[in-house]
């Protein structure tokens, strides 16, 4: 399950819109997530650390700011 770190929704992590092709971070998956719900953006992690102990968690993405 993925948890909407703005409004608290939570789905399955195909409940929410992929925005960007996944990337690597050291041993992470990163995606880039948008919520269905709020339609805000968040960057979800997860992997498995060298020493095999299972990691997830979710970043938000500030908007860019307009001009
Ligand atoms: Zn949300």
């Amino acid at each position: 399950m993925v948890k909407c770190p703005f409004c608290g929704y939570e789905s399955d992590i195909s409940g929410f819109k992929l925005l960007r092709n996944p990337w690597k971070f050291r041993f992470y998956e990163v995606k880039i997530l948008e919520c269905p719900k709020c339609h805000n953006i968040f960057n979800y992690y997860y992997g498995v650390s060298p020493r095999g102990k299972k990691s997830e968690f979710v970043i938000r993405v500030r908007p860019r700011s307009r001009r």
